[in-house]
């Protein structure tokens, strides 16, 4: 695994050797048209170099900033060659816990686990402001089912409520799951009312067609895979999560699917290359970090035992 780990950052560290390469592949990714002041979007402006991380200062307000400024990078203390690795590894196939992170990148476990949750929320945040759009599918669903005995769902199963979108060959693009909040176990679904308000919530309703799907029995099938799917991959890294954040670790599963599904695309990320790794450094640029105090003091829910 160690070696395994250390081949797949070769190439990419080679890249973004030192803190001058990563900083520069920053601000090219924050002002990719050239400097744009936050205060008055005027876009002349002198580079302060003599500072640690290098300040811009408007040539009209005077406003000092830099490229970190609004980014999950603010105020850290890591070097950048540090979150550049972190978000390749996240990027793996199935995330990377924060005890491995810690390890591969030598931080402590309490700056590996923060550094992967501002990441997460960043993922989150960002899917947020895309709803759901066009063929719509949604699913009144369980998060910890055992895919291989789907007739032996777990007591501690969570239920949630996930919605897709649907190509016109029938391919599954989009994704979002949701955790109905307090509502566990095989016997607990969602309700009529729950759906309305996931699809209220996460739809562009004027232009998209809705299906859902609410008896467990006819689930539209495709979608439900991906339930399963996000729970065996989070399972192999996590083992067991508690549900005060099994919501950001849903969308890391939703997310870096996502990323995978466009990558080579263009989209709307102006300004990033095609590869998942630019599009993250894309989201990371554009959402600003969750403090520490607001990501410990989310609220505790009952601990979800690791599922059978
Ligand atoms: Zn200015």
């Amino acid at each position: 695994m160690e070696v395994q780990v250390e081949t797949e950052l070769q190439p990419f560290s080679s890249r973004y050797h030192n803190e001058q390469a990563c900083m520069e592949a920053l601000i090219a990714m924050k002002w990719p048209n050239g400097f744009v002041c936050p205060r008055c979007a005027h876009t002349r402006c002198s580079r302060l170099t003599s500072r640690r991380i290098p300040m811009f200062e408007c040539a009209r307000c005077a406003h000092q900033t830099s490229a970190l400024v609004g980014t999950i990078f603010e105020r850290t203390h890591l070097p950048l060659t540090k979150w550049f690795q972190a978000l390749e590894l996240f990027l793996l196939p199935d995330g990377i816990s924060a005890m491995r992170l810690s390890q591969v990148i030598q931080v402590t476990y309490k700056t590996a686990w923060a550094m992967l949750h501002r990441i997460r929320h960043a993922i989150g945040e960002f899917d947020a402001r895309e709803l759901l759009c066009g063929d719509v599918k949604v699913n009144s669903d369980l998060y910890g089912c055992n895919p291989s005995r789907p007739q032996f769902s777990h007591p501690h199963a969570s239920v949630v409520v996930a919605g897709c979108t649907v190509t016109e060959s029938g391919e599954l693009e989009q994704v979002k799951i949701r955790l109905v909040p307090q509502k566990k176990g095989d016997r607990q679904r969602a309700n009529r009312h729950e759906l309305a308000a996931f699809i209220n919530e996460q739809v562009d309703v004027r232009a998209s067609a809705v299906q859902s799907f609410l008896q467990a029995y006819r689930l539209y099938t495709p979608l439900r895979k991906v339930v399963r799917e996000a729970w065996k991959s989070l399972k192999r890294t996590y083992v067991a999560l508690g549900t005060k954040h099994l919501q950001a670790y849903l969308n890391e599963y939703t997310g870096r699917r996502r990323l995978r599904l466009t990558e080579g695309e263009e989209t709307h990320l102006s300004g990033a290359e095609g590869t998942m790794w630019q599009k993250l450094l894309y989201i990371g640029v554009a959402i600003p970090a969750i403090p520490y105090r607001r990501l410990i003091a989310r609220q505790p829910v009952q601990p979800l035992a690791a599922a059978s």
